[in-house]
């Protein structure tokens, strides 16, 4: 009998970005495994806007993007990995900006991300891995990130006042986004907005 070996594509990019619930819920059936969460009100609305951005400007610099949807197929092997969120809390404004990650490697670029969103951002900022959803997430595992894989909240959607700073900030979001990861990866040069 002919032994069959299927060899799983190891797919690379300089980066990978994701943003988080989008395609959801059409996608959760195909992975019954993740938990099907459906992020906060307005957050899958706003997610996709920041990741396009980000990955706009990034390609216009030369840097390779994976864009993904919240659920994938297949392993990446990348230089950084961005999954991008928006908090909600119950009851409103008890969270704030927050970062995650699995491994001491994304610990420097977690503080490279604090350093730079703190000088804007004027709200709370959660400490690094604050719930189980953050250090554990789910995606981690399809990703190898050389220089760091981080679950970026960019802050809290449910509550009004971080709210309407934001609302008028995805596309800066973005544009901040992609000058952090292309001065991690040290590709594309993109300029700080
Ligand atoms: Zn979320």
């Amino acid at each position: 009998m002919l032994a069959v070996v299927v060899v799983a594509a190891l797919l690379r990019y300089d980066v990978l970005i994701s943003a988080g619930h989008e395609g959801r819920p059409a996608s959760c059936a195909a992975f019954p495994h993740h938990k099907c969460n459906l992020g906060a009100s307005g957050e899958r609305e706003w997610t996709p806007v920041v990741a396009d951005a980000a990955a706009k400007i990034l390609r216009a610099h030369g840097v390779s993007v994976a864009r993904l949807p919240a659920d994938f197929d297949g392993k990446y092997r990348v230089d950084a990995a961005i999954f991008i969120h928006f908090d909600g809390s119950d009851p409103p404004c008890r969270s704030g900006a927050s970062i995650g990650y699995a491994h001491r490697r994304d610990a420097e670029a977690a503080a490279a991300w604090r350093r730079l969103y703190s000088s804007e951002w004027p709200f709370p900022f959660q400490p690094d891995n604050f719930t189980e959803d953050l250090s554990q997430y789910y995606a981690f595992e399809q990703v190898h990130a050389r220089k760091g894989s981080l679950v970026i909240e960019l802050g809290e959607i449910t509550c009004p006042q971080q709210r309407a700073w934001l609302a008028s900030r995805l596309h800066w979001e973005g544009a901040l986004l992609a000058y952090f990861l292309s001065q991690l990866v040290g590709k594309g040069d993109v300029p700080k907005p």
